[in-house]
């Protein structure tokens, strides 16, 4: 994963992809900022975990998630075809390495929505090409208010899902950006922001050293 440097049709300059993890605990509007995101910015592409989960209405294989057996995931697991992989609410999630690889080299961000146990083995794999934001609900009778109003899980699963926020929670601090999701908008201009700066690091400006060479060149012309 670190030596692949891209070349964006955006850019005058190549620029090496990033890996650009938003994590929440659910319910926190992660998933309604990423689609934001992917809809804003045509340089970041997302990436579809599999998972064992059972498929929610609405949701549609192969956009949402690869909905997976649990012997297909092994397999997965056993062919080194995930970049990482969590157990979350008794089912297993990964991310498919292939499609990450192939997005960055078709010079592409990668978006992620994974849990913390994801984003540190991610982090593990790339760290430099990570960049890692954690969304807090404002409180957590916003974020039952929220799960609720999805109407997709039983209150067994939000009660459960609300048990386990308080846990998700505390690994706020393996981020590298913690944003309180109080108003939507200006969450996500806050994470359109932090996508513009980390684009503009020097270490992932690779065309910068030819740019540089060019420009003192003319300068003594
Ligand atoms: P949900 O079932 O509500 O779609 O997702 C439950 C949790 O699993 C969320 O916190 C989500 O970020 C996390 N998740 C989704 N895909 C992956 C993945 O590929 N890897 C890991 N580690 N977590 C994931």
């Amino acid at each position: 994963m670190a030596d692949i440097i891209s070349s964006h049709p955006h850019n005058e300059l190549s620029r090496r992809g990033l890996l650009f993890v938003l994590s929440s605990p659910s319910g926190a509007g992660k998933s309604t900022l990423a689609g934001m995101l992917l809809e804003a910015d045509d340089q970041i592409a997302m990436s579809v975990s599999v998972t064992t989960r059972p498929q929610r209405p609405g949701e549609v294989d192969g956009k949402d998630y690869h909905f997976v057996t649990g012997t297909e995931f092994e397999e997965m697991v056993a062919d080194q075809a995930l970049l990482e992989y969590a157990t979350v609410f008794g089912n297993r999630y990964g991310t498919p390495a292939a499609p990450v690889q192939k997005s960055l080299e078709a010079g592409q961000d990668v978006l992620f929505d994974i849990d913390w146990q994801g984003t540190q083995q991610l982090y593990q794999r790339a760290g430099e090409d990570v960049v890692r934001i954690f969304i807090l609900p404002p409180s957590l009778a916003d974020l039952r208010d929220r799960l609720e109003s999805r109407a997709t899980d039983s209150n067994e699963i939000i009660d459960s899902r609300m048990q386990r926020a308080a846990s998700e929670i505390s690994h706020w601090d393996g981020y590298d950006y913690v944003l309180i999701n109080d108003d939507r908008d200006a969450c996500f201009a806050k994470i359109q922001n932090i996508l513009t700066t980390e684009r503009m690091r020097r270490s992932r400006q690779t065309g910068l050293i030819g740019f540089v060479r060019d420009l003192v060149a003319q300068d003594l012309e």
